[in-house]
């Protein structure tokens, strides 16, 4: 069937507590839901989660792209999804995040209308993935407590932000692995330290025996040569995330051996660029993980379908709708602890 109608609604959201990160500290979340209506009244929905640190983005100019795409998708049939997908990858550099919604809002219209699934469509690989949960930072206590707490709810990996003090980070990684035995970590520094850092930081990790299995985005996201350096001096493996927004920059990063992983993300790059991002990882044997902004459970739930579907990721950190404060649940998915089942 075909697009006969797009809308876009603005939707606010408020973490349950302040969420910190390097250069970053947010207590509320502004997505935009993309809601597509198709001739025989059946819809989809997707949700953009703009982010200004990573993309440039901003929700109050996004939302006047609300004709602009209506115009350019009107018309087209949901089922052929690759043209819809093609026109959305012109918005890749300027609102990567309304391209991810509209290209999903289109798989989850064509889902309605075929009675089959997203994570089917694209392949059904698996039936269930597992998420950790973010500890953002924090004094050293509150770290250990929030890490104690999270574990004991039965999340095995967390995800550690650091990146702000070295120093700091070190005892914070120490203390927070001496109170969570038998934990996996992520630890993420967003840009955070100097090459020369990072390498300090993960050997002070490998010599310490904490039981880190990635080492997110160590250094600015421009810095392909740093990021490269801190990947073969490192002994734990590097992952890009805002390093790795486009199919280019990922590309780019495989070719010059920057990584050992990438964190894909949906509001980076549209479910376009993620599928082609997954098979060039996938011929380069670079690892994967996929990430999330500040999605709601409708948001997430795109995630969780793009990762069972293909089935292509060893690490999902898909939290942002534990962290907000959301009315209704609306994720095409159940949740049970950690796992995460799409229906
Ligand atoms: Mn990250």
């Amino acid at each position: 069937m075909k697009i006969s109608d797009v809308k876009f609604e603005v939707k606010r959201y408020e973490y349950h507590e302040t969420f910190h990160i390097t250069g970053s500290s947010r207590n509320i979340a502004e997505n935009i839901e993309v809601k597509l209506f198709l001739d025989d009244g059946t819809t989809g929905m997707g949700e953009a989660s703009p982010s200004y640190r990573v993309n440039g983005e901003i929700v109050s100019s996004l939302v006047t792209l609300e004709s602009n795409v209506k115009e350019m998708i009107k018309g087209l049939d949901v089922r052929d999804y690759a043209k819809i997908f093609n026109v959305m990858d012109g918005l890749s550099k300027s609102a990567p995040s309304i391209k991810a919604a509209v290209q999903y809002a289109t798989l989850d219209a064509l889902s309605a209308e075929i009675g089959l699934p997203v994570y089917r469509i694209l392949g059904g690989s698996k039936d269930t993935i597992e998420t950790d949960k973010t500890v953002s930072i924090d004094v050293l206590e509150k770290m250990v407590q929030k890490s104690i707490e999270t574990f004991s709810q039965g999340f095995h990996v967390l995800k550690i932000k650091v990146g702000e003090n070295l120093k700091e980070d070190m005892d914070k990684i120490l203390a927070i692995s001496d109170a969570t035995k038998g934990a996996e970590y992520v630890v993420d520094a967003n840009q955070g330290y100097s090459p020369k850092e990072a390498i300090q930081f993960a050997r002070f990790i490998y010599d310490n025996g904490i039981n880190v299995k990635i080492f997110e985005q160590p250094v600015i996201w421009n810095d392909f040569e740093g990021l490269k350096l801190v990947r073969y001096e490192s002994p734990i493996s590097v992952a890009a995330d805002e390093s790795a927004r486009t199919k280019y920059d990922a590309y780019n990063l495989m070719k010059d051996d920057c990584v050992d992983f990438i964190n894909i993300k949906l509001m980076k790059s549209g479910v376009s660029d993620a599928l082609a991002i997954i098979e060039t990882a996938k011929t380069a044997n670079v690892g994967l993980m996929i990430g999330c902004m500040s999605e709601s459970s409708l948001g997430i739930n795109q995630s969780v379908h793009i990762a069972a579907g293909t089935g292509a990721f060893v690490h999902c950190d898909l939290d942002s709708h534990m962290l907000i404060k959301e009315d209704k649940f609306r994720g095409k998915f159940t949740q049970k602890g950690t796992k995460l089942i799409p229906s």
